[in-house]
């Protein structure tokens, strides 16, 4: 686990990032990883002395299962209310699923590491059914009323109501999978797009970009891959080139 800015915490599961924001005893999460990450997750909480208990609420960037799974064992075992865009909240209820399937990655089965990365996430639970019914849109506009004062940041694209979370008083900017620096199915490290077969919608994923650019933060706090300190600006600039080059 790395401490990313005071209190600003990056915690990983299976090749995927959880945030933890931390004010005194009391912890806020932003993602969870797999359902099968949960034991990681509270071991990352243990090693800042707290316990599962002192969260006080779980953000959701996006209801896909490598972000959402442990979130739910999470709600289940320690009763921590959840909060994500409106819009993706029937997401996480799974009223609708946008998510790729095993068969999306058929064609890519011959690729170096793309057979290990699906074996990898098969034991962290990725095919097991999840939803949650129980999950509350924000409560108001601005910074939410939780440990690290969150401010939600609409980035709708990747799914229909991704959130990334921006945390001004630390100029951190946890981008979900807006943007990330790194993955098991991309060559690139530094700032990038996910591979477009993880995309709902690319068109919209490049305008959440456009939107995320103007925010005042230096350090990146993304959904995969390592954190890195560079201004927004330059990070979007980065992975839009990349992805026009393709
Ligand atoms: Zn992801």
């Amino acid at each position: 686990m790395d401490e990313v800015a005071p209190n600003v915490f990056r915690a990983t599961g299976t090749d995927v990032n959880v945030a933890i924001l931390r004010d005194g005893d009391a912890l806020t999460l932003i993602d969870g990883g797999y359902p099968g990450d949960i034991g990681a997750v509270e071991g990352a909480i243990r090693s800042l002395g707290r316990r599962p208990e002192d969260v006080q609420g779980m953000l959701l960037t996006h209801a896909h299962i490598d972000h959402m799974g442990a979130i739910v064992a999470f709600h289940d075992r320690y009763g921590i209310p959840v909060f994500t865009d409106p819009t993706e909240v029937a997401h996480v209820r799974r009223d609708y699923l946008e998510q790729a399937t095993a068969k999306d990655f058929l064609p890519m089965l011959h690729r170096h590491g793309v057979l290990p990365w699906l074996l990898r996430i098969a034991r962290a639970g990725a095919t097991k059914p999840l939803s949650l019914d129980d999950a509350h849109a924000f409560p108001s506009d601005g910074p939410l009323d939780l440990p690290g004062a969150p401010v939600p940041v609409a980035t709708h694209g990747h799914t229909s109501g991704h959130t990334a979370y921006h945390l001004p008083q630390h100029g951190v900017i946890v981008t979900g999978d807006a943007l990330v620096t790194a993955h098991p199915l991309s060559k690139l490290q530094g700032p990038q797009l996910l591979p477009a077969v993880f995309d709902h919608g690319t068109s919209d994923t490049l305008a959440a970009l456009d939107h995320l650019a103007t925010l005042d933060a230096e350090t990146i706090l993304p959904g995969h891959g390592p954190s890195v300190s560079m201004p927004i600006a330059a990070a979007v600039a980065q992975a839009v080139n990349r992805y026009r080059i393709g």
